[in-house]
């Protein structure tokens, strides 16, 4: 097995179905993977699916959120999250900027992917939205300690590389 398909799989031991301790064998496709020799759980090891969202004011100014929790807790970034199953990536988004900002939003496009590494999770792919305002109120809320509108030359330092790359494709910044 090439060293960083072992790597990995590494910290995976146990099935999530059954608690049996899995092995890691060939799939029919000739690839490791983890599987469980009692119920013939097979555990896939993907990117995590996450969401970013820009959004303007008609001042063009930018919507931060500072931060609650690790990573890079206390740091500004855009409104973001990791995808729910029973969400699709518009939901998500949407769901997130009223649960991080307070704001209503709809869709205007998706601006993109970045796919980058996550010390949590390997490896993230983080899809981003522009999103226009469309109701509700702007306050903190859920994993937000502050939430708010800033001009383009007074950005702060903005904690994720994928998020500053979806704010430079948005702003030519
Ligand atoms: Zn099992």
């Amino acid at each position: 097995m090439n060293k960083s398909k072992q790597n990995s799989y590494q910290d995976v031991n146990f099935c999530l179905r059954c608690g049996h301790k899995l092995e890691i064998k060939t799939d029919r496709e000739g690839k490791y993977r983890p599987q469980c020799p009692a119920c013939h759980w097979i555990y896939y090891k993907n990117p995590v699916p996450a969401v970013a969202i820009v959004l303007l004011n008609d001042l063009h100014e930018l919507l931060l959120i500072k931060r609650r929790f690790e990573p890079k807790a206390g740091e500004w970034a855009l409104p973001s999250g990791y995808m729910e199953v029973y969400l699709s990536p518009e939901e998500n988004a949407l769901e997130e900027l009223i649960e991080e900002t307070g704001l209503q939003g709809r869709i205007k496009y998706c601006i993109g992917w970045h796919y980058g590494s996550s010390p949590l999770y390997e490896k993230i792919l983080n899809i981003g939205f522009r999103i226009e305002a469309t109701g509700g109120t702007l306050m903190a809320g859920d994993d937000a300690l502050e939430a708010r509108f800033f001009p383009l030359e007074q950005l702060p330092p903005i904690a994720f590389a994928s998020h500053r790359e979806f704010i430079r494709k948005e702003t030519d910044l």
